[in-house]
């Protein structure tokens, strides 16, 4: 479903120009789970902002789901996140002042689903992350995980087949980030290509393949699928 050729991005800071990727080839199949990992600086967010397509490589080519996305302009990207990509953060970016409901219908308002049905949907959602007893309450009067929990939530609302995760644990304990990890492997199982960014071996551990990220580039040894090294 994604397929990398040869991606390279170079941001102008003053008159210089910085690579911080150097040519990365990737194909990642629907339904796979990867973890993308890396020293700090290596590039990963800058990758996922590229996948996800919020963003646009300076070379190389990019297909998402066949399609070669990677000269399209701003309104066509935004386009194929609507349509094919949720987005989980580090820091959860909820608005301080939507209800968790309301925080979850705000991706179906764009895709102009009537305010029916995105409610249903909205519950539905938080139900599958086990807040239902928590739909009125604000971000601030939940707790990290289940900030994380209405964060997921609001992801899966449109039913990507995409899930884009940066370091969607680096904010919590390590029982409540595998408790978020968990959500993840069960949206996994029912056939959700699963990307995330992750420091913490332990969270890496529930992808299928690891893909380490150094200098800009995937560092291919390291590369590794559970219960073998490629
Ligand atoms: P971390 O683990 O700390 O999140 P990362 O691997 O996600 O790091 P990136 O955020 O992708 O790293 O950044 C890689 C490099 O690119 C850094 O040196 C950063 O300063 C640089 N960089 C990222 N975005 C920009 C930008 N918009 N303009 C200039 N430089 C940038
Ligand atoms: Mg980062």
């Amino acid at each position: 479903m994604i397929q990398l050729d040869s991606i390279t991005k170079s941001f102008l800071l003053g008159k210089e120009s910085v690579h911080v990727l150097n040519g990365i080839s990737l194909g990642i199949k629907q339904g796979e789970f990867v973890a993308i990992m890396g020293p700090s600086g290596s590039g990963k967010s800058t990758l996922m902002n590229i996948i996800g397509c919020l963003d646009k490589p300076s070379e190389g080519e990019y297909y998402l789901g066949g399609e070669n996305v990677s000269q399209y302009n701003d309104k066509e990207l935004a386009r194929v996140r609507n349509r094919s990509i949720g987005f989980v953060f580090q820091q959860f970016h909820l608005l301080p002042r939507l209800s968790a409901l309301k925080n979850v219908e705000l991706p179906m308002i764009y895709a102009g689903i009537s305010k029916k049905e995105r409610q249903i949907r909205a519950e539905e959602a938080l139900f599958k992350v086990g807040l239902s007893d928590r739909m009125d309450h604000l971000p601030n009067a939940l707790s990290g995980g289940q900030k994380q929990r209405v964060a997921i939530a609001r992801a899966v609302v449109n039913k990507p087949k995409l899930i884009l995760a940066d370091e969607p644990t680096g904010a919590l304990d390590t029982k409540t980030s595998m408790d978020i990890m968990e959500q993840f492997r069960e949206l996994n199982n029912e056939g959700v290509t699963v990307i995330v960014v992750t420091h913490e071996p332990e969270v890496a551990e529930y992808a299928n393949r690891t893909i380490m990220v150094r200098d800009g580039m995937i560092q291919t040894p390291d590369t590794t699928e559970r219960g073998r090294l490629k």
